[in-house]
């Protein structure tokens, strides 16, 4: 497999957890507020394939508790499941972060115990997901059924939305909240501009606004925290 990034330590990417972050390239979506509009677009040459990650893993027994994996979309890649059991093998935490897209795929890692947590994006109400995911037309009903399988509670979860003015308002968090109902968390994600953007002219909302999302969505999921919000 091919792997175009590595971060070989990170303390944020993995709650509670020691860990390194592991990007492969491509992606179904294309959402205007991706930071990684390159990994997405055109991902380029291989950083190291799947035996080279393997030896600096073992290089860091003991130094981390898990492996964080990301995109792009990781779950597009059939070979996944083999690379995840490789690093279990080796003792190490998994996470997977996914757009949701792709629900057998999940379902099959969880059913094989491959990863121990999941980060599943919440693009937006399921009626604005198309345009939040940049893709017109999208059928929303995959993510659904991703979602429905965390909600079952077989593998440790969280939902996430990152929060872009031009994409959410009050209409968003009230359809998302009765979608989610009973989640174990979510978190409101601070949209933060930068060069790599796939769509440029995006803007944050203010603390004060985000708050505000957050008093629509706990009524239906107690934990509901905002992340990377000045
Ligand atoms: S934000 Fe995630 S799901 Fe959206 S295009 Fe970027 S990598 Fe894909």
């Amino acid at each position: 497999m091919d792997i175009q990034g590595l971060q070989k330590l990170t303390l944020l990417d993995y709650p509670g957890k020691v860990a390194c972050t592991v990007f492969l390239g491509g992606c179904n979506l294309r959402c205007p507020f991706c930071h990684n509009g390159e990994l997405v677009l055109s991902p380029g040459p291989a950083l190291m394939d799947h035996e080279e990650l393997l030896t600096f893993l073992d290089r860091r027994q003991g130094l981390l508790d898990g492996v964080c994996v990301t995109g792009g979309e990781p779950l597009l890649r059939p070979d996944l499941p083999r690379l995840l059991e490789a690093v279990k093998e080796k003792g190490f935490l998994l996470k997977l972060d996914t757009n949701g897209g792709f629900p057998q795929a999940l379902e099959d890692v969880i059913r094989r115990d491959l990863v121990d947590y999941v980060a599943m994006d919440i693009k937006n109400s399921p009626d604005r997901y198309p345009e939040t995911a940049g893709v017109p037309g999208l059928d929303v009903e995959p993510y659904r059924e991703s979602a429905a399988l965390l909600l079952e509670g077989k593998v440790d979860y969280e939902f996430r939305t990152t929060v872009v003015r031009e994409l959410h308002d009050e209409d968003s968090f009230r359809a998302i909240g009765p979608w989610l109902k009973g989640a174990r968390r979510y978190f409101l994600q601070g949209f933060v501009d930068r060069d790599t953007v796939l769509s440029p002219g995006l803007h944050p909302c203010s603390r004060e606004e985000m708050e505000g999302f957050a008093a629509l969505v706990r009524p239906h999921i107690p934990q509901v925290e905002l992340r990377g919000v000045d």
